[in-house]
């Protein structure tokens, strides 16, 4: 009998294995930098300043889980899907989904 799969995923934050549920914003960006078990992302954010009745760029990084069975497929300048789910750390509060196909913009 052949075995279904071939990727071991013990990762219970895994959100195609594990029992993590997924709520809140999703957001996408590239990954900037890449731990074990961790990536972080940065994107960009448009806000209005009234004062100047213009709107300005800022950036913001995120830190998110990434599972063992995409550990693999996820580099430095990909550009991937995170989602909020319960924090997992004191700065893990998001988890990979995958991959966004594209350059982006
Ligand atoms: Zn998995």
């Amino acid at each position: 009998m052949p075995k279904k799969q071939t990727v071991k995923c013990e990762d219970k934050f895994c959100p195609l294995h594990g029992k993590t549920s997924l709520r809140g914003r999703t957001f996408r960006g590239k990954v900037i930098r890449k731990f074990p078990k961790r990536v972080c992302i940065e994107f960009e954010r448009v806000f209005y300043i009234k004062k100047y009745e213009r709107y300005a760029k800022r950036k913001t990084k995120l830190h998110a889980r990434l599972p063992d069975c995409m550990a693999d497929g996820v580099n430095i300048g990909d550009y991937i899907e995170i989602k909020e789910c319960r924090p997992i750390s004191k700065i893990i509060h998001f988890v990979v989904v995958g991959k966004v196909g594209g350059e982006g913009k």
